[in-house]
């Protein structure tokens, strides 16, 4: 960046529902910005259209926002310079604005009725005009009206008084010209009849007061702009860059949406995935590095990530790239965080009443680690580490269990495993050489019964180490369980 001023960013989400994964890119290419540069990263409540206003929605940005590791400098909570930061707190500072653009002539009150602006509407589209527009039939109005419907407590809105055809252009850092013919902007409302700020001033107004260098958001702001790009003007006050990121589609390119999968944060984080796995995979929706490198963590990113690296064509979001970076991401993950992850879990699952030792989930977790995605899977597709098996599934019975001659054999096995005294891995190896040597078998006769009585299904670690793990008394009873129940 050739921009002296310190970068500061912001995030600035409106608290209608539960973070969406589309937001949380926006939160994050600003919070990796803001690091990259040494600048800050500031989060701002938009909380302006009370109709749309969910209760829970601040909590879940600001728990969100902390699960993922990305934190900010100046907001609510934390506080900052610029406080407040929720945007219904401001309500007189917007209205200071307004006065002024009142007083300048460049926006004025407008007490039109629904009704009013109903048939406005309806006429302008009998007449087939491209766009419905307020027809500014209130900028007109004598001084003296205004002042006396305003005494009279008249309902009103404000609106800016924009030029008619006046085309706007501006440069987005990531889409380059951008030009909207002034034709399609209506004179936008700027307070509304609630005496709350719109979207677009508040925006503008917290932008620009917060000291906002780059604004970086979704596309879908992109039709906004120019309505602020004619805000600033009105003000006087200098542009922040935009920045806009492109849509995330789904596999068949239509908008991402619920229809489709699971969109908020919320469904990721309870279907297991790990936050460094969703931050990586986020990352990589709309950015690349330009080399093939697809495994970063939140430190490289901030290395890394430039804007200048951000596509302009929609991201498509593959979850099968996602579930790829979770089991990445978890093999990557230290003994003692996937011990703890798995603890984590275990205590939400059946199993939460187990009394299981750090050195037995280090043992589960170190045979199992590389045929896992999520910690999770460590003891649904592990579950015999957690439990003896009560079925048998058919197929493995079909292909490994072949009656008496697999009872005779485990038996054997048994027999001797019984003679050891905290038998290590390498003594289960030699019992099962010696078994196979002695009954002149394949090992694999003794192998395919002995994992479906341990385990009851045919996958999974090698033999030995499921011996281990579970221990010579456990192997025992299954062997014994086994006999019993196919006989
Ligand atoms: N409040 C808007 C939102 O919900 C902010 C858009 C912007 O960043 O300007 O995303």
């Amino acid at each position: 960046m050739s921009e002296l001023k310190r970068v500061r960013v912001r995030y600035a989400p409106s608290p209608t529902g539960f973070v969406h994964i589309g937001n949380l890119r926006t939160a994050l290419y600003n919070y990796l910005f803001a690091r990259h540069n040494g600048g800050d990263f500031i989060l701002r409540i938009e909380d302006t259209d009370r109709t749309r206003y969910f209760p829970e929605a601040v909590e879940n940005i600001i728990n969100t926002l902390k699960w993922a590791g990305i934190d900010y400098d100046e907001g609510p909570v934390k506080g900052g310079l610029h406080a407040p930061y929720y945007q219904s707190e401001r309500l007189k500072i917007y209205k200071e604005h307004t006065d002024f653009l009142i007083k300048e002539e460049k926006a004025y009150y407008c007490f039109c009725t629904a009704e009013r602006l109903n048939m406005l509407r309806r006429e302008q589209k009998n007449q087939k005009l491209p766009q419905t527009k307020y027809d500014k039939y209130c900028l007109n109005l004598p001084a003296r009206e205004v002042s006396k419907k305003l005494n009279d407590g008249i309902p009103y809105v404000i609106r800016l008084n924009v030029e008619p055809e006046k085309s706007i252009r501006f440069n987005d850092y990531i889409r380059g010209e951008v030009e909207f013919s002034g034709n399609t902007i209506d004179d936008q409302i700027l307070i509304k009849s609630d005496r709350y700020p719109t979207y677009h001033l508040a925006n503008v107004v917290d932008d620009y007061l917060m000291g906002i260098t780059h604004v970086i958001r979704g596309e879908e702001w992109l039709p906004s702009t120019p309505k602020h790009v004619l805000l600033y003007e009105a003000f006087g006050w200098k542009k922040p860059i935009f920045a806009h990121l492109p849509l995330l589609l789904n596999p068949d390119r239509t908008k991402l949406s619920k229809r489709q999968g699971d969109v908020t944060v919320e469904d990721y984080i309870k279907k297991g995935y790990l936050k460094e796995a969703l931050i990586n995979f986020i990352a990589l929706l709309g950015w690349t590095a330009g080399d093939d490198r697809e495994l970063y963590d939140l430190n490289e990113l901030i290395d890394v990530f430039t804007l200048e690296r951000v596509n302009k064509s929609g991201a498509i979001f593959d979850i099968e790239k996602l579930n790829w970076l979770n089991a990445e991401h978890l093999r990557k993950k230290s003994d003692s965080e996937l011990i703890k992850s798995l603890r984590n879990e275990l205590n939400k699952s059946k199993y939460s009443k187990l009394q299981l030792s750090d050195e037995y989930l280090k043992k589960v977790t170190d045979s199992m680690k590389e045929r896992v995605s999520f910690i999770k899977e460590f003891y649904e597709k592990g579950f015999y580490f957690f439990e003896e098996p009560v079925t048998y599934e058919e197929t493995a019975v079909r292909k490994g269990w072949k009656g008496k001659q697999s009872e005779e054999i485990l038996k054997k096995f048994k027999e001797k495993i019984n003679q050891l005294e905290n038998p290590s891995r390498q003594d289960y190896e030699t019992v099962l050489n010696d078994t196979a040597a002695e009954l002149n078998t394949g090992k694999g006769n003794i192998i395919h019964p002995l994992r479906l009585a341990l385990t009851g299904v045919s996958g999974g670690p090698g033999i030995i180490d499921i011996m281990f793990i579970i221990g010579k008394e456990q192997t025992i009873r299954r062997i014994d369980s086994i006999t019993e129940k196919l006989r």
